[in-house]
């Protein structure tokens, strides 16, 4: 059996080495825009494929029998492409999502990136956590200062009112407080992105009584389900 994994998560990585070691031929894809991405077991191909013609191309020369979506939740131009390229070929589509964060009491949840902008105002000192290219939406905001984490540095200069620290997860409670503090933090701009890698922010935000801004996920192309866990992907593979 060989299996194609849309990858660039801790869900695709877990799967990945399931299936290895189920003696599946497995090749995992990435984007490539992180530096240094943690790589999978077993084969790895890097970049855009063009669009769902390049993608059903490669299914067409490639002949795997499953395709496995499971890039982030906010992946949502290859999960569409994902879609359409498996309709176009025949090739059985297995989408998997870690579940979002439970909602939490005063929390607003906003539709987009630009919703959570709209939601600061001057003198707000901001953790933002949705990606170094989701800078460009928040950082022109007058009297708003932020906290940008990411995995790379963003390309470009950075404004004055954004201070940049790199990292990748897992982060821990006692660190995610110490950021807050240390910066007198007072609002968390993040994505619904699940998982527990990433989870300690919202705890120790809530700890600090920080107003949370959550962006809801986009949602899922239609008439496509998903499955939630490493579990019932290789189950619906066929080899669970
Ligand atoms: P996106 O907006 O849905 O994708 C944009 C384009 O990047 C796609 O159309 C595709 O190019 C290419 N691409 C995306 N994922 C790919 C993959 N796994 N393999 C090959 N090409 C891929 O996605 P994104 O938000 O830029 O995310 C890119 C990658 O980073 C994904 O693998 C995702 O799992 C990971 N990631 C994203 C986030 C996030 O917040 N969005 C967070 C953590 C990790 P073509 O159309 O040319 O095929």
């Amino acid at each position: 059996m060989r299996v194609l994994i849309l990858g660039g998560t801790a869900e695709a990585r877990a799967l990945a080495a399931e299936l290895v070691g189920r003696g599946v031929r497995v090749t995992s894809s990435l984007a490539g825009r992180v530096n240094n991405p943690r790589l999978p077991i077993g084969e790895v191909r890097e970049g855009g494929f063009g669009g769902p013609a390049g993608l059903a191309a490669w299914l067409e020369r490639e002949r795997p029998d499953v395709l496995v979506d499971a890039t982030h939740p906010f992946a949502a131009r290859m999960t569409a492409s994902a879609a359409e390229a498996a309709r176009a070929t025949g090739v059985r589509l297995v989408v998997l999502r870690r579940p979002g964060w439970p909602e939490g009491p005063g929390e607003v949840r906003v539709p987009s990136l630009e919703a959570a902008a709209a939601e600061l105002a001057p003198g707000d000192r901001v953790f933002l956590t949705t990606g170094r290219r989701s800078l460009p939406v928040f950082a022109g905001l007058p009297g708003v200062w932020f906290l940008a984490r990411s995995v790379d540095a963003p390309e470009g200069p950075v404004p004055g009112n954004v201070h940049v620290v790199l990292g990748r997860g897992p982060y821990d409670l006692d660190g995610e407080l110490a950021l807050i503090d240390q910066h007198r933090l007072g609002v968390l701009v993040t994505k619904d992105s699940g998982g527990e890698l990433t989870k300690a922010k919202l705890t120790a935000a809530r700890q600090r009584r920080l107003k949370l801004i959550v962006v809801e996920r986009p949602p899922l192309p239609r008439g496509l389900t998903c499955v939630e866990t490493v579990a019932d992907a290789l189950r619906d593979i066929g080899v669970g």
